[in-house]
């Protein structure tokens, strides 16, 4: 379960003060699949950065799994995020690492053996279908492989949250649906915890199980989303 309880962030100070974020509290299931929706600058990328304390809030309390986050700091912090991955709307891969070097990333910050790193690079390449794509630079890859790559990449330490900001938002129709279909697929058969961020009402109501709606920095209504779990 995540757990936002009372956080508020803001940006700026004296009057050029912003209230990004506004007294927000919401519980995310276990296994579910989560929406934030909301028009631009309602907050919803700084609140899906509060879930991992990329951004401290000011304020209130983020709990994962159990694990208070905001009173964690350096190594300690470091290592929880490791059971939290990210995806990004423009990837955010490392240009001069092949696909393989990108996943591998995370593998080599937790110090993981080479051996085992490359069995792990190879069985989460598998695993989004890009496995004969492993020598290939970022530059090589179209925009859905991309962020199969990326996904590949933050899955590597195996973890129990998946956060995506904008996951599908620079991708066409369709490769947007094969984005999506990787997504429910992470989900049903590792059970993983997605929380997706995206203005795309279409994304959201056809794959999330539950969606909070974001305005001005205030959470201000959160509905079950049947169709998510009934597709597919
Ligand atoms: P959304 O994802 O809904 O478009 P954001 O969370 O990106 O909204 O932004 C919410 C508000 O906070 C916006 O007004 C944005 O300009 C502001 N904001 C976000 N990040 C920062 C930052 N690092 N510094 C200053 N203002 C920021
Ligand atoms: P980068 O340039 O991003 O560091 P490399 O492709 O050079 O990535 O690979 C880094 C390490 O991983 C090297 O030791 C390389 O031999 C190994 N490696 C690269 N691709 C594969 C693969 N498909 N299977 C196994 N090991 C690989």
């Amino acid at each position: 379960m995540i757990s936002l309880q009372e956080v508020s962030k803001s940006f700026g100070n004296g009057s050029d003060r912003y209230q990004a974020i506004d007294a927000v509290s919401l519980d995310i299931a276990v296994g579910s699949i989560h929406g934030i929706i909301g028009a631009s600058g309602a907050g919803k990328s700084t609140l899906l950065r509060i879930m991992n304390v990329l951004e401290r809030p000011d304020s209130g309390r983020v709990v994962v799994n159990g694990q208070e986050l905001t009173s964690l700091g350096g190594r300690q912090l470091r290592e929880a995020r490791r059971s939290i991955g990210m995806i990004f709307q423009l990837f955010q891969l490392v240009s001069n690492r092949t696909a393989y070097g990108n996943v591998s990333i995370p593998l080599e910050l937790a110090k993981v053996p080479k051996a085992d790193r490359m069995k792990r690079v190879q069985e989460v390449l598998r695993f989004v279908g890009l496995e004969d794509k492993a020598k290939l630079y970022p530059a090589r890859l179209s925009g859905g492989q991309k962020q199969r790559v990326a996904i590949a990449r933050a899955l590597a330490n195996s973890p129990s949250v998946l956060l995506c900001d904008e996951p599908t938002s620079s991708l066409d129709p369709q490769t947007t649906a094969g984005i999506l279909d990787v997504l429910r697929h992470i989900n049903r058969t590792l059970g993983v915890t997605i929380v997706i961020v995206s203005h795309e009402m279409e994304v959201v109501n056809g794959i999330c199980d539950a969606v909070s709606v974001m305005e001005d920095g205030r959470l201000i209504r959160t509905y079950q989303n049947n169709a998510g779990r009934a597709e597919a």
